[in-house]
């Protein structure tokens, strides 16, 4: 018998998962997804690089050069579907995805021993970005994340100044000496406990300018949180 009342349902309320469509409470992802999510569970303490194997070592290039943040926090590997997901957030404003998303690094976050940040800091986009796009994405995980652990954002602290190209595929020095200067830091964060938000961290060249820039600002402890990390 065709289920009506179950149609009709999820014609009114849409009842998809996040990821593959298929059946799920709404704003949640399936059970068959949550089973095949690629966690970062193995991953450098610093940077959140994804490691081959579980170790108590940090990766070789936090040993060669330690970033200017304290610790960092991948949720998920950067891959299908996760992918998809942060391209829904970021081009297509599917703020269902970035609700979910801070979710499940709240939850991550919620079980570690360590105490809370004091604050969430969006990595903030160049304003001209802002306006073509109409939101920040890395604001708006923020906001996900605050929903779960009530954690002040202040979205205002820190401003991109100079608009930056992509780094991906340039060496270190290149990558540090183009996102040099990029960030201008309120001094309120002086002696605060902060984690910087965003949805991915590729290189982490841009991250580790901000943080560069909070930690002159007086930032007491840093934290980076992304939803994915690039292997
Ligand atoms: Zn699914
Ligand atoms: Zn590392």
């Amino acid at each position: 018998m065709v289920d009506v009342i179950g149609a009709l349902k999820r014609w009114i309320v849409p009842s998809a998962c996040l990821l593959c469509t298929g059946p799920a409470d709404p704003g949640t992802i399936c059970d068959g997804c949550r089973d095949s999510l690629p966690w970062n569970r193995i991953a450098c303490p610093v940077c959140a690089l994804p490691l081959a194997s579980a170790s108590a070592y940090i990766c070789g290039s936090c040993a060669a050069d330690a970033p200017h943040f304290d610790s960092a926090l991948s949720a998920f590997r950067y891959q299908p579907p996760i992918a998809g997901a942060i391209a829904g957030l970021k081009y297509h404003a599917q703020f269902r995805q970035s609700r979910w998303l801070g979710g499940e690094l709240a939850a991550l976050v919620a079980a570690r021993p360590e105490p809370f940040p004091e604050l969430l800091l969006p990595v903030p986009l160049h304003p001209k970005r802002l306006r073509e796009r109409g939101y920040n994405q890395a604001l708006e995980l923020a906001r996900g994340i605050n929903r779960v652990l009530a954690i002040d954002i202040d979205w205002q602290a820190a401003t991109r100044i100079r608009e930056t190209a992509d780094q991906i595929g340039k060496r270190a020095v290149e990558r540090r000496r183009e996102v040099r200067g990029a960030f201008a830091v309120d001094q309120r964060i002086a002696g605060r406990h902060i984690a910087l938000i965003d949805d991915v961290m590729t290189t982490g060249s841009t991250v580790n300018e901000l943080a560069r820039a909070c930690r002159e600002a007086g930032a007491a402890r840093i934290e980076v949180w992304t939803a994915a990390r690039v292997p």
